[in-house]
């Protein structure tokens, strides 16, 4: 079934987010929204969260034709592998994952003739091409489970060096990590001191942190978790203030689902800006000039979804 959102955000004008609203009937097209994305894009969106929430909503919208993927490339191609019957539309073409792009399959080949019987592990923050190179995908809120079922005591893990660092120290395992210095520019950014300085003005408030971020923003963390685990802990929990250590657009659906709570980001510029690039005016020409389609290799794709079918089997 086709939902239409009854809140439209301040930021898209009432004659644009009409205009938006009737392209997608006639298109049969659904939006979906990453976490990240700007207040205004997630109001807008039938649905909201991380990347494979969103592939696994789009898989079960039967009625859907056409998927717009607000988000970055890799999430808009993991849901064109796992919808290969549907249109999936990256509304901007420029909104590329700088992590994603520190793997390439020639790191990925070397990697596996020096390690013959070590099995591959990629974050789905890869680009497709590296996905078909992989035995297994896991998201950030899947990870340890992925890597504690092989069985494999070494694994090759790719490409956020942090996670790998972090479901590590979980599994017990040896990751190694491919390549060995990936990382994300925006987690990178959280400092503990700053969350210090936050913890001595709201000292009864509990610390959320991504695992892409830094071992000494996790050491600090009262919860490590992806940020649909980051939305489930505040939810649940009797605690009325947090502190957040992930990108920035995640407070709004923070804000919105715990309207009682309040929530601090850990540091205040961390912002992905290629997850800021889409607009609500993106979003109309992508479903009016049906742009930018993503188009991956049929081999490439069969290949990749392999990789993305295991990690669900796990998970
Ligand atoms: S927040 Fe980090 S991992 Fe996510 S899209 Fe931006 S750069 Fe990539």
């Amino acid at each position: 079934m086709l939902f239409i959102p009854t809140l439209i955000s301040l930021g898209t004008s009432m004659d644009l987010a009409q205009k938006i609203q009737q392209l997608k009937k006639e298109k049969k097209a659904i939006i979906l929204a990453h976490n990240y994305q700007r207040p205004e894009i997630q109001d807008l969106a039938d649905y909201t969260g991380d990347s494979i929430e969103l592939s696994r909503k789009a898989m079960n919208e039967k009625d859907a034709e056409c998927i717009i993927f607000s988000a970055v490339d890799f999430m808009a191609e993991s849901a064109s592998i796992l919808n290969p019957t549907k249109k999936v539309l990256l509304p901007r073409k420029d909104a590329k994952c700088p992590m994603a792009k520190m793997l390439t399959v020639n790191q990925i080949r070397q990697a596996k003739t020096k390690y013959p019987k070590v099995p591959v592990v990629l974050y789905v923050n890869t680009l497709a091409v590296c996905k078909a190179e992989a035995d297994i995908c896991c998201t950030s809120a899947n990870a340890v489970e992925v890597v504690n079922a092989l069985d494999a005591d070494t694994i090759l893990f790719g490409p956020d060096k942090n996670l790998a660092e972090y479901v590590a120290e979980k599994t017990g395992k040896t990751l190694i990590p491919l390549p060995s210095d990936g990382y994300c520019p925006t987690h990178l950014r959280f400092q503990s001191d700053e969350v210090k300085v936050l913890k001595m003005q709201y000292p009864n408030a509990k610390v959320l942190v991504h695992p892409e971020c830094t071992k000494e923003m996790r050491l600090i963390a009262d919860f490590i978790g992806s940020t649909s685990k980051i939305c489930s802990y505040a939810k649940e929990s009797n605690i009325k203030t947090f502190i957040v250590g992930t990108e920035s657009g995640i407070l709004h659906r923070l804000q919105k689902e715990n309207p009682a709570k309040t929530f601090y980001l850990a540091f205040e510029n961390a912002v992905c800006p290629n997850m800021k690039r889409t607009t609500p005016k993106d979003i109309y020409l992508s479903l009016k000039e049906e742009k930018h389609l993503i188009d991956i290799p049929k081999a490439t794709a069969k290949k990749a979804q392999i990789s993305l079918e295991r990690m669900f089997e796990i998970g």
